[in-house]
């Protein structure tokens, strides 16, 4: 059991104003693990305080030299990649070999990559008479989930640094021990005191009052698209910059000239990544009709191997989903499709044989899926795939777009150039063609209600960025 009894604020460990508590329970196992502080407002203000007063400072430091800090972190989040994705398969759920290169590696990556960015970056250019700068937007509050923990923090917290500015995080109080070890690295890198606070608690207490004070200049939110309308609302009130990551129901187009064994697959390892709780899961399969049948049955075939197991000895493919109430949530999802007329190709509502223990999931595949029936419009967050037919390329594109997100989407095509073609037509911020791999360089986010603002690479540190301009007189 580990006991975080402390906040970090202006560069200490402090103790919280309340001596309130989370408990922080196991997936696997159904035990707590650890407990954290229930934050406060009065805490919130607190690490505001303390961001805004090292803001000048920071801001002002040069960027070579801010990047310095970043690989100090960048190192430091290197010697403990192991404890970190030990942390994270136990409160998460992630198998851990999987854990450790995803979870763990890919926050060493966007350290690595925003010191680099921070070193690099062309903060000033001359545009006619005028000097345009790039200036920090002031103070940052992260606000995080559960999923990708490590990750989501990272793309923030390094991108906020890299550009100046000073940062509170408000981690998920779901899987927080992986931020309680960054902010450790953060202290022993000799980041200068108020650049980073950690504050745990809950959404609607420590998001809340980060999202509304009136000393944040920016919110940068990834989480459920239910909180990110109520932080982009108390955001908005004082016309602060909001960004927001928000969910995904993302279409995998098979067209017709295309392997479909090879596009199934990956749809499938896409879907049940983390037992489906991933914002840009492919969780939507369009196939032409004609090939619907083997489709179907390559994915339900495909769906066996995702046996799920004790995620601490990679027992299986899969873990368990992170609460209780995220498996009820997704048994009722799969409840409604059945009673909505899909058919259920493989998994179910029942959680697996076996397993008495631990909030387990079947990886669950649907098919014959209408566009318009619920499992194929809302955001699922487990492990359940909607295989849907289409007749013609237009119809597929249009059931793509079909659906308020519009985070990612694949499209797969024996004709490259063809492909293209169809994946620059999905109204989705990344689109995978032909299986094409993640990209920490490339713009991550969504359009319609996915969010706003873009994350990772040179884009996502933009994010923080705001610009000014020095009209200078020419010289005489
Ligand atoms: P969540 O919205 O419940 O919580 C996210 C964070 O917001 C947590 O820190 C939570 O404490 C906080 N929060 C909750 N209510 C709040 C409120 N009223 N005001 C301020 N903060 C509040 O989401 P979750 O369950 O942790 O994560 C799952 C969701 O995140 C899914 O919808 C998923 O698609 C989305 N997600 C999106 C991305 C992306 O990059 N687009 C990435 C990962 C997850």
């Amino acid at each position: 059991m580990q006991i975080k009894d402390r906040l970090y604020i202006g560069g200490q460990w402090v103790a919280p104003a309340s001596t309130d508590t989370l408990t922080v329970v196991s997936p696997s196992t159904e035990a707590a693990i650890a407990t954290i502080p229930a934050g406060t407002r009065e805490d919130a203000d607190r690490a505001v305080r303390a961001a805004r007063g090292a803001f000048e400072a920071w801001s002002t430091t040069p960027p070579a030299q801010r990047a310095d800090f970043l690989r100090r972190i960048h190192e430091g989040l290197k010697a403990r990649q192991d404890e970190i994705a030990r942390d994270i398969a136990t409160e998460v759920g992630m198998p851990l070999k999987m854990a450790s290169r995803i979870q763990a590696n890919l926050p060493i990556l966007s350290f690595g990559l925003y010191a680099k960015l921070a070193g690099e970056y062309a903060f000033e250019e001359q545009v006619g008479n005028s000097l345009v700068m790039r200036e920090p937007v002031g103070v940052v509050a992260a606000i995080t989930p559960w999923n990708y923990p490590l990750h989501q923090i990272a793309a923030k917290v390094a991108a906020a640094l890299a550009a100046g500015c000073t940062v509170v995080l408000k981690p998920s109080e779901v899987a927080p021990l992986n931020a309680f070890i960054l902010a450790e690295i953060v202290d022993q890198a000799g980041v200068p005191a108020g650049v980073f606070n950690l504050v745990t608690g809950l959404g609607p207490v420590v998001g809340e009052a980060l999202a509304g004070h009136p000393e944040v200049d920016m919110v940068s939110f990834t989480g459920s698209t239910r909180a990110g309308k109520r932080v982009a609302e108390l955001g908005g009130a004082l016309v602060k910059r909001v960004s927001l990551e928000l969910g995904g129901k993302s279409a995998s187009v098979v067209l017709d000239d295309a392997d479909l064994a090879t596009a199934v697959k990956a749809t499938l390892n896409s879907c049940f990544l983390n037992s489906g709780q991933t914002c840009n899961a492919l969780t939507r399969l369009l196939v032409p009709r004609t090939r619907y049948a083997e489709a179907a049955t390559l994915a339900a075939e495909g769906s066996k191997a995702f046996t799920p197991g004790d995620p601490l000895t990679d027992a299986g493919r899969i873990g368990p989903l992170v609460t209780s109430a995220q498996r009820e949530r997704v048994r009722g999802f799969i409840r409604k499709g059945v009673e909505e007329g899909a058919a259920l190709l493989a998994g179910g509502a029942e959680p697996p044989a076996g397993l008495a223990q631990g909030w387990y999931m079947q990886p669950t595949v649907f098919g014959n899926v209408k566009a318009e029936m619920t499992i194929a419009q809302e955001e699922i967050f487990g492990p359940v795939l909607s295989i849907i037919p289409y007749d013609t390329e237009a119809e597929a594109i249009r059931i793509a777009n079909g659906t308020v997100y519009g985070l990612a989407a694949a499209v797969w095509s024996g004709d490259e150039a063809r492909a293209q073609a169809v994946a620059k037509r999905m109204r989705a911020g990344q689109v995978e063609v032909n299986g094409g791999a993640f990209n920490i360089q490339a713009p991550f986010g969504g359009f319609k209600q996915s969010g706003r603002g873009r994350e990772l690479g040179k884009y996502g540190l933009e994010e923080f960025l705001e610009f000014r301009s020095l009209q200078l007189k020419p010289a005489a």
